[in-house]
């Protein structure tokens, strides 16, 4: 059934007129008034919708039922990402909410480049709309949390997890296997953390942890650290 997501108050039995971004959506997907839809707005149900009115520019329907959604993993999954190339990153936002992370924080890390106050709210409106396309995607009826760039220091700070974990190639260290409900994950640009950086990290509780002897790319060790994470933690096992 297709499903989109709607940012609107969604209950049983009641109308709602659809945006017009689903509009379009239905359309492109050539949808006819006898199919049967499924919204979300982010609250952890699914809705079933049936169409009552249908025509090219406005599209209303009926719900006609709530169904809880738990496909969440049972671990809090802080993703602490450097800011790395836009591609890149997109690809990692996307990717974390398939692998079920339930909050991103983008990093300012010495070897990142900072966003101008006009180029940010577009970037996060940008990383928005893949976190909402992403959960149609995925079937998450919950939204992974993005929150705005802090710079690194302030992110390990005010990191509370009851784990906490920077990825780094260069410092030995594995991933303890005592039960964590909550992780916090730290990795690292393109041109990597600076000792500095790992210094900082490791006076707030940041563990390294070493993924093998290889260099990986930054996407992959993200997507590497989170999906063992989910494997010794959460929902992969
Ligand atoms: N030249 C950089 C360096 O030597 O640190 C390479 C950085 S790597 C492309 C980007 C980030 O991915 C690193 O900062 C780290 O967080 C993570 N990473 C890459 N390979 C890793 C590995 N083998 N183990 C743990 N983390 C790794």
């Amino acid at each position: 059934m297709p499903r989109f997501y709607v940012n609107l108050p969604l209950e049983q039995a009641s109308k709602i007129s659809l945006p017009e971004d689903v509009v379009r959506h239905i359309s492109v997907l050539r949808l006819r008034l006898t199919d049967t839809i499924s919204l979300f707005n982010g609250d952890g149900y699914d809705y079933v919708a049936e169409f009552s009115e249908f025509e090219r520019r406005k599209i209303s329907v009926k719900i006609i039922a709530a169904n809880l959604v738990q496909n969440e993993s049972k671990l809090n999954l802080t993703l602490l990402m450097s800011i790395i190339a836009s591609d890149k990153f997109d690809w990692v936002v996307q990717k974390a909410v398939e692998l079920g992370v339930t909050r991103l924080i983008p990093i300012y890390a010495q070897n990142t480049q900072r966003f101008k106050a006009d180029k940010l709210s577009s970037r996060m409106e940008h990383w928005r709309k893949i976190i909402l396309s992403s959960s149609e995607q995925s079937g998450r009826a919950r939204l992974l949390e993005l929150l705005e760039p802090l710079e690194l220091a302030s992110a390990v700070a005010s990191s509370t997890a009851a784990a906490k974990f920077i990825l780094s190639p260069h410092h030995a260290g594995k991933l303890s296997l005592h039960a964590h409900e909550s992780v916090d994950l730290l990795v690292g640009p393109e041109g990597g953390f600076n000792q500095a950086e790992v210094e900082l990290a490791h006076q707030a509780g940041f563990n390294s942890w070493q993924l093998g002897g290889r260099i990986l790319r930054a996407e992959t060790a993200a997507l590497s650290g989170v999906s063992l994470l989910q494997a010794h933690f959460g929902d992969f096992a």
